[in-house]
Parts: C-alpha cells; structure tokens; sequence
C-alpha cells in the first residue's frame, strides 16, 4: 500500500473498499472526499455541495459501501439521479468500488428500458439501488415495500432532479422509506427548493462545502477544449503537433492513466515518463532531473506526484482530466509561466464537465477561451513548419559539404536531383506523413470536437484558413442527404451533455425503428441534426413528443435547410 492511500486508510474506510480504491490507482482522496467521507461514515445526514468533477461520485459511495452489509440480501442504500445516463453512472462507479465485495450486488432502475430485468434484480437481493425517480415511483406502485429496508439515501444532483420536476416523484419516495433512514444530499447549487428539502427531510445535516478564494494566475494563457473522454489520447497527440513547446506537463487522475498516457506518448517518439505515487522517491527526482536537463520533454502526472514540481522549462501544462477544484487547477497550471516567463495552459473538458470549467472561471476570474482541437491540414502545416526550420538552417554549409556527393549520387543512381532529394526526405522524416491523407489516417478523430477538415472548408468558404495559435476555429458544412431522409433537429448539444449514443438510444428506444433507418447524426454544441425517413415521420415525432435525453425534453423537429 502506498503512502497515498494510507490517506484514504485514515478516514476510516472498509478494508475491501480501500483495496478496491487501490486498485482503480486512487492516490489521495479529493477534497469532497475528504470531508465528506467521515461524515458519512458517522451515520450522519449531510448536504454536500458540488458538481460533476469533484470526485462526489466516490465521496458517497465509498462510505456507503463501508456500512453495507453483503450477507444480508435486500435493499440497503438507495441512489436518486435525475438522469439515466447518470444513474448508469453512478451504478458503475459503485460496482467498481464493490469488486472486492463478494455478494454487493448493485441495481440501475431508470425508464425507456423494459422493467422485468429491473424487477428481477430487485427481488434477486441487491443492496444498493441507484435509480432515477420516475422509474422507482413506476416500482414502488407495484410494491410498496420496496424500500422498506433501505438504511442510506443520496439524492444526487438534487437541483437537477428538481429542475426536472421529480418533486412529487421524490415525496413518494421519502414516504416510502424508513425514517431511520440516514441522508445525504448533493447539489452543485443550493436555491431555496433544496433547502425546504432538507429542512424537511434531513435530520441536522451537516454542510460539506469546498471553500473557494480567489486565485490569479497571470502570464499563463488558458484556453479548454470540449472532447469525449475516449478521445482524450488522440486529441492529446494533435495538440502536442501544433503547440510549440520546449518542456510540458500534463496531468491525469490516476496512476494507470500516466501509465498509458506516457507510454502512447513515448510510441509517437515523444521523451516522455510517467509520474505517480507508486513510483519511489528517488526515481521520481530522476525524473524532475531529467525533465530539467532535457533528457525528457513531457512529463504525465497526478496531482500528488507532481507537488513541489518547479522546472524553468515547462512552457505548457495539459490538464488532460479535470482538477478536483480551482484550487489545484491553479496549482496544476502554475508549474508553468515559472521565473516569470509566459505559459500556456490547455484543459480538456468532456461535455459534463461544463459546469467545473465555470467555477474555475468565476474562482479564477479568468474566462478560459475555448479553442478547437486542431484538423488535419493544421497538422500537416505544423509538421512541414518544423521540417523547413530544421533544414533551413543546414542548406548554405551542407551544400558546401554534401554538394558532390550528392552530384555522384545522382550519376550512380541515375536519378533527378529531384527525386534524390524526395528519397533523402523520406529517409530523414522517418516515413512520417506528410500529406493530408495520410495525416487524417494515421490521426483518426469521432467527429465531434475537432475543426473542419480543410476541404470542406474550402468548399464553403473559399479557402480560408484556421486562425493562429489557440484559434482552431470551426466551419461546418451542411452535408449531403440521402434520399428518403430528412434531417431533424433539437435544441440539445453538447453542452447539454448530449453525445451520438444518447440521442440514437432514445429515438431507438422509443421511436421503435430500426437502426437502419437512422441516417447521420450530428451533433454541435447547441443543437443536434439526425438524419430519419421521410415517410412516417409525423407517427415517429409524435412517439418522440415526450422523449427527454440527459434529462431534458427532447423536441425534435424537421429542419428545413433553406
Ligand atoms: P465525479 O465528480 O464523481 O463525477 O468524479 C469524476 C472522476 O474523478 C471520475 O472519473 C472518478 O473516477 C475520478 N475520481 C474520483 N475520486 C478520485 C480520486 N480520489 N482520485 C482520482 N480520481 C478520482
């Protein structure tokens, strides 16, 4: 066991736990953890402010388990999240923190799924429910006892529950609980609907709030970047070709993924290492060393590893997963603009963390401007850059010193000086793509976040290009429709955290077509495109009239193009 988590070992949690958080590469607990883990532990009801990023997830989860006793076969913990997406969410990270629980079984009841499997797993024992409220009042009708035995409740993302009009939902569901019940609440927000009920439902709660001062950090230019969490390694290599940077560092969550993020890095040919608590104290100062010295370029950490990290020569800090707070966002990216040079600071934010990337906005009292990861041809103009200036500098004594050789080359081989030089690139750029296609092939991206690719582009707009540095701005182009398909719209995007697989699961869900029929589906920030039949369209909206996907009402409507 590692010193970190011997962090985690103080707040008193459940051996099988801790061993679980170990093993998921957990080095120290966040600060919502760490308040609120004791409180919870003590059985104490509670109202917990913060959002999606914090680690509130495991700041809950962890000392519920702890209490949870497997032998016993009923419901024991019962979760309310106003979404599917976040009850399947929350029910994953819970089996995760259960691996080494013999017997913990965990259950997701959410709606536009068929409830018999969800029944069954009821009446199988689990003792951790985590559902979404419409579902379990659906539950509860059939049988009123259902949560007759539950011990611990988390309301989470109580605004969002309430913003979604569970309240009524949510009354059922206190009446049918014990009151010896223990509560606890999480809410990023805490407006007077909350407060009512608390005061109604929780027995002197104690607040768990992570205090937030005002923090500057000038001289570092930040920017953010929307991606999906899968993309985060790909978006990581394209940024890394066209920033220019003498020394980075990048931070991720936990020790598998500086693991992984160093090791697809050092492929690529990047001097890069890896960095966590596991790795011993003289080994990590070889590191540092190293980085000083330039014997590595890149360095992937977690937040603990890297404390105390003060190297001159880092000129860019990735926050590659989100910070737990703006507190050790300001931290993370101070280790860059040292000895008052300039920095940069880049941070990738998947669509539910939108909210996170607020307050650090308000704690900073920075906007941090968001830029597009770069496409293709940005690539490609970043690596014919780096080239030039690398032989620029060469051509006047290289013809001094290569001149005849390269005359007798030409003889021998019986080739152009043309094509001697293309052989000798080739040779000296290592076989590294150096075209578009190539550069889209070998860079594969999920459309989504990425600028256009240039053609497009130009056939929009005649050719214009990206910005400078920081502004890979975005053109879209309305793409061609296949026949028999229409496009339709809604008003949810990305930053409603919406992604591909959400809107195709709700309209196959509940729409009842087949996946076939479904044509291209896009989706901007604001709004979404589908592309779906023509015929049988109004039956199929009107199925759709009530669909809510992330929670919010889906609307769907034709588009028309013109
Ligand atoms: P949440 O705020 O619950 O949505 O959690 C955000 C992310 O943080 C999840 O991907 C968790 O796996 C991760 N996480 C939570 N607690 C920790 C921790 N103590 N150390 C590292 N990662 C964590």
């Amino acid at each position: 066991m590692t010193q970190e988590i011997g962090e985690f070992a103080a707040l008193g949690l459940h051996p099988n736990v801790l061993a679980a958080i170990s093993a998921v590469g957990y080095e120290e607990p966040s600060p919502i953890q760490a308040q609120s883990i004791p409180v919870i532990l003590a059985g104490h009801d509670m109202i917990g402010q913060a959002q999606t990023g914090t680690g509130k997830t495991a700041a809950f989860a962890l000392p519920i388990l702890s209490r949870i006793d497997p032998a016993k076969r009923e419901p024991q913990a019962l979760i309310l999240a106003p979404t599917r997406e976040l009850a399947l969410q929350v029910a994953t990270a819970f089996e995760t923190y259960a691996k080494q629980m013999p017997g913990l079984s965990v259950v997701a009841v959410y709606g536009g799924a068929p409830m018999g499997p969800q029944l069954k797993a009821l009446r199988q024992g689990a003792q951790v429910i985590v559902a979404t409220p419409g579902r379990l009042c659906d539950h509860l009708r059939r049988d009123d006892k259902l949560l007759a035995t539950v011990q611990q409740l988390v309301l989470d993302e109580a605004d969002e529950m309430l913003k979604l009009g569970f309240m009524d939902d949510l009354e059922v569901i206190f009446e049918a609980l014990p009151e010896s019940r223990q509560s606890v609440l999480f809410s990023a927000t805490l407006p007077p609907s909350i407060r009512s009920i608390a005061e109604r439902h929780l027995r002197n709660p104690q607040h768990v709030k992570i205090a937030a001062k005002t923090q500057t950090v000038a001289r570092i230019e930040q920017a953010h970047l929307m991606v999906h969490a899968d993309q985060k390694t790909g978006a990581v290599l394209r940024l890394l070709e066209v920033e220019e940077f003498d020394a980075l560092i990048a931070f991720v969550r936990t020790k598998q993924a500086t693991l992984d993020l160093a090791s697809a890095l050092e492929a690529k040919g990047y001097k890069a290492a890896a960095l966590n608590g596991d790795i011993a104290q003289n080994q990590r100062e070889r590191v540092i060393e190293s980085l000083k010295d330039g014997r590595l370029d890149i360095v992937v950490a977690t937040d603990v590893a890297a404390r105390g990290i003060d190297v001159p020569r880092i000129t860019h800090v990735f926050n590659v997963d989100m910070p737990y707070d703006p507190e050790s966002y300001v931290h993370r990216i101070g280790r860059t603009g040292r000895a008052g040079r300039d920095g940069r600071a880049l941070l990738l934010v998947t669509p539910r963390e939108r909210r996170m990337l607020q307050v650090i906005e308000r704690v900073t009292g920075q906007k941090v401007a968001e830029v597009r990861l770069p496409n293709a041809q940005q690539v490609l103009d970043a690596r014919i850059k780096k080239l030039t200036s690398a032989i620029a500098p060469l051509v006047v004594e290289a013809e001094a010193n290569y001149g005849s050789l390269l005359d007798r080359l030409i003889a021998d081989i019986g080739c152009s000086p043309r094509a001697l030089a293309a052989a000798l690139l080739q040779k000296a750029t290592n076989g590294q793509a150096l075209n578009l296609a190539d550069v889209e092939r070998e860079q594969p991206l999920v459309p989504g976040f990425q600028a256009r690719e240039p053609r497009e582009r130009r056939e929009r707009d005649g050719g214009e290009r990206g910005g400078e540095r920081g502004e890979y701005r975005e053109r879209r182009a309305p793409m061609p429709l296949a026949e028999g398909r229409v496009r339709c719209r809604t008003a949810l995007g990305t930053r409603d955290g919406i992604a591909a697989k959400n809107l195709l699961g709700a309209i196959l869900n509940e729409g009842g077509i087949a996946r076939e029929a479904i044509g291209r589906i896009q989706i901007r920030e604001t709004f979404s495109l589908i592309e779906l039949p023509e015929e049988g369209l109004d039956r199929l909206l009107g199925k759709l009239k009530d669909t809510r996907v992330a929670g919010k009402q889906l609307k769907l409507r034709r588009y028309r193009e013109d």
